[in-house]
């Protein structure tokens, strides 16, 4: 801003604002709280099914006050204490959320050592160092995370949230399930002499009574939710226990068990997220009254119907199941190929059922350096709109968290969270692989799109 040319530019600044319906309210900003007005050339909101063209958004501190049409005439320049951010070449949406991440885990890369050696051979401090790059990363957009637990770097996420809102270090909002509970045999490190005590990358437990204290546990040092392995290991039967050519999965928790976690975690008034991929497992999980299935790789007809009548939401996580297939001719290979292709199947039956679904990637199992975003044109391919694959990770995100109307909208009342992309995601959904634009909680972290006063 050009201090010369406070007065002639104030004053018409004036008329404009009059002109708008935020006027009255931007006068009695009080003079400590910022105020960012920014021209959305279109806008997706988060909610509404078709967007809105030439917008102002008004920010306050952290807060979006108000939403209006920007009318003909914008002017060039502003006086003290109002930022103007001209996106008027741009679509804004909701800043983005991945309601399935692991900011602790690094990509499983074979040839640095897969899962094994983040747990084995790093040392915390280190995977601590690089949980703040994964968070950094996030924000392609990406400005909330449900990160879904730490493989065993404790309760490190609750700590990273802590630097992340003490403002020690950038990142999105997290929502941290810290450890996450499996049973004996139903979660790694495993495959090593039974001499040899392994860590794991869950808590273990065996029992209701172990199970509601895990759940107390996580609570008590800061979970937000609690994340439970309710299946195993995958593969595809050829030996005549079920259907040959079936995938199959190994069930972990007793419906009691499950029962219990839930139970407690509801008195917390948190939720359950279930790693769930089919069959005996995935039926416990709805029947324990589960909050959220996680991959749900196979679901029946019945199940769907169990989901809609539970209120029980799906986080698919499809991309994750495409990279990195073993050979063709393995047993490997094959249980890669048939998970891909189930998921596909069951994906369509949910968005056609009316399924809640939340977008989530499992981030951590893929690379960090790779786009979050590739989730949303497999989110399309398989049946959702546009629109519905870009809700799936704003407003419907938000709901999962219970934060509806103040996370993935872009309406009064809204935490300041949002993105821009050049160009039209409901035209092209890779658009949104490349955001230009970030702002979070009304901080402008990233702009490589906008002209700024
Ligand atoms: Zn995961």
């Amino acid at each position: 801003m050009k201090r010369g040319t406070i007065l002639p530019a104030a004053l018409l600044v004036l008329v404009w604002l009059i002109s708008i319906a935020s006027a009255q309210k931007i006068a009695s900003v009080p003079a400590t709280s910022s105020v960012t007005m920014i021209r959305a050339g279109a806008l997706i909101d988060g909610e509404s099914n078709s967007p809105r063209r030439n917008v102002i958004i008004t920010v306050r501190g952290n807060m979006i006050t108000d939403v209006s049409d920007a009318g003909a005439s914008i002017p060039t320049s502003f006086p003290a204490g109002v930022t103007f951010i001209d996106l008027s070449g741009a679509t804004v949406l909701p800043g983005l959320i991945d309601a399935h991440t692991h900011i602790f885990l690094q990509g499983e890369v074979p040839a640095e050592g897969g899962y094994d050696v983040q747990l084995l051979k790093y040392p915390l401090a280190f995977r601590a160092a690089r949980a703040t790059v994964s968070a950094r990363r996030a924000r392609q957009g990406f400005t909330a995370l449900r990160d879904m637990e730490t493989e065993d770097a404790g309760y490190g996420d609750v700590g990273i949230k802590m630097a992340i809102e003490g403002g020690y270090i950038p990142g999105p909002r997290l929502f941290v399930s810290t450890r996450a509970i499996s049973t004996t045999g139903g979660y790694p490190l495993e495959g090593y002499a039974p001499e040899i005590e392994v860590p794991k990358g869950v808590q273990i437990i065996d029992g209701p009574v172990e199970a509601r204290k895990a759940a107390r546990e996580q609570l008590d040092h800061g979970a937000d939710w609690i994340k439970v392995y309710m299946t195993h290991r995958s593969w595809v039967s050829n030996n005549g226990v079920g259907k040959d050519g079936e995938l199959v999965s190994q069930p972990t928790l007793t419906v009691e068990e499950l029962r219990a976690i839930v139970d407690e975690t509801h008195g917390w008034r948190k939720k359950v997220a279930c790693h769930a991929y089919g069959g005996e497992g995935l039926q416990r999980a709805l029947d324990g009254g589960c909050d959220s299935i996680e991959h749900g790789l196979v679901l029946t007809d019945a199940q769907i119907a169990q989901m809609i009548r539970q209120g029980t939401w799906l986080c698919p996580t499809l991309s994750v199941y495409y990279g990195d297939w073993a050979a063709a001719d393995t047993p490997e290979g094959k249980r890669d190929r048939k998970r891909a292709s189930e998921h596909e199947v069951s994906f369509r039956k949910a968005v056609k059922a009316g399924v809640k679904i939340a977008f989530g990637t499992d981030m951590g199992g893929i690379p960090w350096t790779e786009s979050i975003a590739q989730e949303f044109p497999r989110m399309v391919e398989f049946g959702m709109t546009p629109m519905q694959a870009i809700q799936s990770a704003t407003s419907r995100a938000a709901e999962l968290l219970e934060m509806k109307g103040r996370l993935g909208l872009i309406a009064p009342g809204s935490y300041a969270d949002m993105v821009a992309v050049s160009g039209d995601p409901l035209a092209d959904i890779r658009i949104l692989e490349n955001v230009g634009f970030v702002m979070k909680d009304g901080k402008v972290f990233k702009n490589e799109l906008a002209s700024k006063n």
